[in-house]
């Protein structure tokens, strides 16, 4: 592997940070990578000033120059598809398999989709709603936009975040997180060579530092966050001040309605996969499963077997089908869940937690006889672990999966149709899958309701979440 970059991209220079050192650390051992320092204030004013100068000029071109420009980016991460899911597998312990063969094609695809779509959108007529004037529709760039990113999939997250933004004709400041910065440095490199000089800035640190001050800055005009709900809450703070635009993707604790009549080993072949892919660090993961009383005591024992069945911290990372947590206070954080539902006497962990000796993993947790009222029922743990309750009614299962601060995403399976898309139609989520969970396509929106914030990231509608619509009017004569 080539030098890894630890150097921040503002408008063309590529500079170390002047800040504090952060130490960037394996998950699979605990091991120190490197220390990745963190951007001073004074860096991160001078990316605002950049993306502001290159904004007038950048706002200004056409969707076919904007679209050649993410059409070049995709073939370059390409080209490079194994060094960016090597660096990626290596800063966040993915096995490398699942980071080169889902990870990366989907990123490549998401600057492809985006490039298309620029050159496609549509709006309301043009005419005379005013006798004598003709009206018409515009969008444009909303400015500069600061865009957070968290530590889930890094360079995912900036393809979904920065992918709409420029192709919508903003210049951006993106801050990737603390703990995963690698492949957005290195990224720098392809988008400093392929975007003129300011449209991405990349300032790395941490949220109470480098970020506090980006999402206060008064050159920022829309903040974009993929993070916690608490940190969504910061945001708003922060653009309340200035009355800046806001994006936000926050957390979620899916619910999975699971019918007597379901096929139960679809069911838990797909537990088994959407559950616990990326240990369960994934704001859609299926966590929060409803079964019906006739099929819950199979489906318990299923999901058992086949969550113990789960590869992981293996020798042979090709092996491996899920990573470790990210840090150590992730798995703390984790397990401090599911300790605190093993105390509660109508509860049986079935399999899993427990750590595992190196590196930061936790095996995967099935928490069978949850009750609604329960924290692990509540509340997002992110994490390999999934909880099991038994419904008996169609109208409490629906209930109890609306009974939730977050409205991200669920799931419902049964072999109904006409129930399938009855129970859909009553679920306050912003994405629904029918006998299937977790899939995700660059053309479909992605984004919540409720506490899971709104905005939406993939499909046309990101990009319309990152333009503005303006109204022109022409007096005839
Ligand atoms: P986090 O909120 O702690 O951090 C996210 C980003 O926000 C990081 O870059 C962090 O440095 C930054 N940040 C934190 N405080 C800040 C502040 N005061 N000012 C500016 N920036 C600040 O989240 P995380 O721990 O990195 O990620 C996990 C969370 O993200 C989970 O809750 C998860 O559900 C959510 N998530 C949501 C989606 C979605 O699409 N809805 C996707 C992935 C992750």
């Amino acid at each position: 592997m080539t030098a890894i970059e630890t150097r921040l991209l503002i408008g063309a220079s590529f500079e170390p940070g002047e800040e504090q050192a952060e130490q960037i650390l394996n998950p699979r051992t605990g091991a120190v990578i490197l220390e990745v320092p963190e951007a001073s204030t004074g860096q991160v004013d001078r990316a605002v000033s950049a993306a502001q100068k290159a904004f007038d000029r950048w706002s200004l071109t056409t969707p076919a120059e904007r679209s050649a420009v993410l059409l070049r980016i995709a073939d370059r991460i390409e080209r490079e598809a194994d060094a960016f899911a090597a660096l990626e597998a290596l800063n966040c312990g993915k096995p490398i398999g699942l980071a080169t063969n889902d990870e990366i094609p989907a990123i490549v695809d998401c600057y492809r989709f985006f490039a298309g779509a620029v050159r496609n959108q549509h709006g309301a007529i043009a005419g005379e709603y005013l006798a004598g004037h003709t009206s018409m529709i515009r969008r444009d760039p909303v400015g500069v936009v600061a865009s957070i990113a968290p530590w889930n999939y890094p360079l995912m997250m900036m393809a979904w975040k920065l992918a709409p933004a420029i192709a919508g004709g903003n210049t951006v400041v993106f801050k990737p997180s603390e703990q995963t910065p690698l492949t957005a440095l290195k990224l720098a490199q392809i988008l400093a060579e392929e975007l003129p000089e300011g449209v991405v800035n990349i300032v790395t640190g941490r949220g109470q530092t480098a970020g506090n001050h980006l999402i206060h800055h008064a050159g920022i005009d829309m903040i974009s966050l993929t993070g916690d709900v608490a940190t969504g809450k910061k945001m708003l703070d922060a653009a309340a001040r200035s009355v800046k635009r806001t994006h936000l993707e926050l957390g979620g604790k899916a619910p999975v309605l699971v019918f007597d009549d379901a096929d139960i080993s679809e069911v838990v072949e797909g537990l088994r996969a959407f559950s616990f892919y990326n240990a369960g660090q994934d704001c859609t993961a299926a966590c929060r499963v409803y079964a019906g009383r006739k099929i819950y005591d199979n489906l318990v024992a299923d999901l058992t077997s086949a969550a113990a069945s789960i590869q992981l911290a293996g020798a042979d990372d090709t092996l491996n089908e899920i990573p470790p947590l990210i840090s150590q206070r992730q798995r703390e954080r984790v397990a401090s869940f599911v300790n605190r539902a093993r105390e509660l006497s109508h509860i049986e962990v079935t399999t899993g937690g427990e750590t595992m000796e190196e590196g930061y993993y936790y095996r995967p947790t099935v928490i069978a006889g949850a009750t609604q009222e329960d924290e692990i029922v509540r509340r997002e743990v992110f994490g390999p672990v999934v909880s099991v309750t038994p419904f008996s009614e169609v109208d409490q299962a629906v209930a109890w999966a609306n009974d939730s601060a977050y409205g991200l995403a669920s799931s419902v399976w049964t072999k109904d149709v006409g129930r399938a898309m009855a129970t859909a139609s009553r679920l306050r989520y912003g994405c629904t899958w029918i006998n299937t969970h977790f899939m995700l396509t660059n053309e479909m929106p992605h984004g919540g309701l409720k506490q899971s914030g709104y905005g939406k990231d993939l499909s046309g509608y990101a990009l319309e979440d990152y333009t503005t619509v303006r109204h022109v009017m022409v007096k005839h004569g």
